[in-house]
């Protein structure tokens, strides 16, 4: 079997590297003698001008360096000042400058020097997400020709969107270069397939094979999946928090998001509060517990965020809270993954309410972790990816407080043989489209080379 080499942001570094993504394809990295190449998340001032070797993981690790005015430009700048509010549909939220998207393009255009002498004629190249979009071009232009695929990990956005770029066509013929775009969901491929008609030049001859500005390339809806046993057993495992039910003695409902303004935590603080103004017979018998690690820090609308969500939790405990009962806790800071494992099993309530998001693992995890013979509830944004497949959640528009408020009414009612009903077939999604079945899903399709019409 051919060298897989992957391509990420990131590389996956520390002693329990990047989860998912690593336990799915260390099997295939390690048997084929695979390589990872990625930055190791410190800026350096003069960059080294070949990959640098970084050994201690069974597969070969590589990393590219970034100068701090780099990281502003094409992390900081085009990736997540740009691309990231467009493909979630924030356009509102982006700010463009000429200087991100020079940036971003020249390092994309290093990463693939220094990478091309590190390529063998029949690897297969896999590139992640929306950090190297241009990745494949420059590949190509160095002569690589092996066959390289992008799985991009968030949504595709509407021509809108897309067009509120400043160079949306180009982002189309970046992606025309890959021999496989993978995308989270099936919504994602009908928008690219609208970008592509829009902004570019598509031929569509049917079942993902496509030609976009006159290149053949592939197309292909694959859910990206978590490692359901392990988290199932992490969740097993884990000590019960008894505080929490002694300090409450209150239903626990749960919710675990980066603090990114796509994941819609103030929307679901309102619903809460709707939900408290609306029901007095809930006060003290439901308890939120919200945790949101800070992300992106340094772009202002990450500011914005924060302190909306802090206000607004201030706001509602201030209104209902008693000497016994604090209706919401939030927690600004990341959590041990098995403590969060405990304790999706101990909430009645999983809330999953991005307004927008690629697939959402979240939603996974919380199903993965439940007692099965007492499950608690998913409640799952319909802008999730995840509500594509996971439609036994509660699924719901997060934009409507009152519609999330009795979704949570309803969630704390729903009898156990419903509970345990809607999670069995949850689970069986949960297990059966794992993220080893995902990377299988991707590989075999990027293997299948496109066929020229
Ligand atoms: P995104 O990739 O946009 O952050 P996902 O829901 O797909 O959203 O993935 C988030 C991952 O980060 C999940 O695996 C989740 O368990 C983890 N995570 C989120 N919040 C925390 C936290 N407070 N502490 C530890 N891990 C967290």
């Amino acid at each position: 079997m051919s060298r897989l080499v992957c391509v990420s942001n990131r590389l996956p570094l520390g002693p329990n590297p990047a989860g998912g993504l690593v336990v799915a394809l260390k099997s295939a990295l390690t048997e084929t003698g695979g390589l990872w190449v990625g930055y190791r998340g410190e800026v350096t001032e003069t960059p080294s001008d070949s990959l640098i070797d970084l050994p201690g993981a069974p597969f070969e690790r590589a990393a590219f360096d970034l100068t701090q005015e780099e990281f502003d430009g094409y992390y900081r700048g085009y990736a997540n000042s740009e691309l990231w509010p467009i493909f979630h549909g924030r356009a509102d939220l982006c700010d463009i400058r000429p200087e991100h998207l020079e940036t971003y393009r020249a390092v994309n255009a290093r990463i693939a020097r220094q990478l091309a002498p590190r390529l063998r004629r029949d690897d297969r190249i896999w590139v992640h997400d929306f950090h190297l979009l241009p990745l494949a071009q420059e590949l190509r232009r160095l002569g690589v020709e092996a066959p390289i695929g992008l799985f991009l990990h968030i949504p595709f956005p509407d021509v809108h969107n897309l067009s509120a770029l400043s160079n949306g066509a180009e982002v189309i013929d970046w992606l025309s270069r890959y021999d496989l775009v993978g995308l989270q969901a099936d919504r994602d491929v009908l928008s690219f397939l609208d970008c592509a008609w829009q902004l570019g030049n598509l031929e569509d001859f049917g079942k993902g094979r496509l030609k976009v500005n006159g290149r053949h390339m592939r197309i292909a809806s694959c859910p990206i999946g978590i490692d359901a046993e392990e988290f199932a057993a992490a969740a097993r495992d884990a000590p019960r928090e008894d505080r929490l039910r002694s300090l409450t003695g209150a239903e626990l409902m749960i919710g675990v998001d980066r603090l990114d303004y796509s994941k819609g935590i103030p929307q679901r603080f309102r619903a809460f509060q709707e939900l408290l103004e609306q029901h007095e017979d809930l006060h003290e018998k439901i308890a939120f517990l919200q945790i949101a690690p800070p992300t992106r820090e340094a772009i202002s609308a990450y500011q914005v965020i924060r302190e909306e969500t802090e206000h607004l939790a201030g706001r509602i405990n201030g209104q209902f809270a008693t000497i016994n009962w604090t209706p919401i806790r939030y927690i600004h800071r990341p959590l041990p993954r098995d403590t969060l494992a405990g304790l999706y099993r101990q909430a009645a309530i999983g809330l999953v309410t991005p307004l927008a998001d690629g697939m959402n693992l979240v939603a996974k995890e919380y199903v993965a972790a439940q007692d099965p013979e007492d499950p608690g509830v998913l409640i799952l944004s319909r802008f999730a990816g995840a509500a594509e497949m996971m439609g036994e959640a509660l699924i719901i528009n997060p934009h409507d407080p009152c519609e999330l408020a009795l979704a949570m009414a309803e969630a704390l009612h729903m009898p156990r043989t419903e509970r345990r009903r809607r999670w069995e077939r949850l689970m069986h999604v949960v297990q059966t489209q794992d993220v080893r079945w995902w990377s299988k899903r991707f590989l075999s399709a990027l293997e299948r080379q496109p066929i020229p019409a």
